[in-house]
């Protein structure tokens, strides 16, 4: 059921949908993705798809965790924030690639598995917390890079001003059905944005569940 065979073939999958960073790849391969998801799901967990966590949100699709960290690496960041940590699988992800993550949940027994996770997995550059990330998470600003796993219909002006120069924010942007995943570049105080692929991801919410 996790197999390393099962594993393999995820990411080879994803190199043929035209995923190269190798460290990537790897770090995909090395993360037990069953062990983000509910037990009875635990058998699909390495087909290339978005599944339930309950509290109406997703995991999100293996394709997706690897073209935005993909992006995120690109620029060799050190230190991450990433919003919305859902089951704890991105920041999982990442753990390997970059210096240190923090991670904000506004739904609490999610981010309380995900603790849970990380601790069980000994993830020690994580540090998770309950709170609202359209605000960011000022107190350890600014971050390389900032990486958001919910859509918004605007960007979060809290986000923008929580990027070190040349930092990047990569956020899918629009309203549902029309969600394009974006990645501003902060110049001095300039932003520079491009628009990528379409996208669907569950809603960017404001205050705590
Ligand atoms: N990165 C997650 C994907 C989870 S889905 C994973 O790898 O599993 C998106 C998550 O964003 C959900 O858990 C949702 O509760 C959370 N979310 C939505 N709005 C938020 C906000 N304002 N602050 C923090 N988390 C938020």
């Amino acid at each position: 059921m996790t197999s390393q065979r099962t594993r393999d073939r995820l990411v080879t999958r994803l190199r043929d949908e035209g995923i190269e960073n190798q460290d990537v790849l790897d770090a995909i391969r090395n993360t037990p993705r069953h062990l983000f998801v509910d037990e009875a799901l635990a058998s699909r967990a390495y087909e290339d798809t978005a599944l339930p966590i309950g509290y109406n949100q997703t995991i999100s699709q293996p394709y997706i965790v690897a073209a935005m960290t993909e992006l995120l690496i690109a620029h060799r960041p050190h230190k991450v924030l990433e919003v919305g940590t859902g089951s704890g699988y991105q920041a999982a992800v990442l753990s390997s690639l970059v210096d240190k993550i923090y991670t904000v949940e506004r739904i609490e027994p999610l981010l309380t598995l995900a603790r849970q996770r990380f601790r069980q997995l000994g993830l020690r550059n994580i540090r998770a917390a309950h709170s609202d990330g359209t605000v960011g998470w000022p107190d350890f600003a600014p971050y390389d890079a900032i990486i958001v796993t919910a859509a918004s219909e605007t960007i979060p002006d809290a986000l923008l001003h929580q990027l070190a120069p040349n930092g990047r924010l990569i956020i899918p942007v629009g309203k549902p059905g029309k969600q394009r995943l974006t990645v501003i570049t902060r110049n001095d105080d300039m932003f520079e944005r491009e628009d990528l692929d379409p996208v669907t991801f569950v809603p960017l919410l404001k205050g705590h569940a």
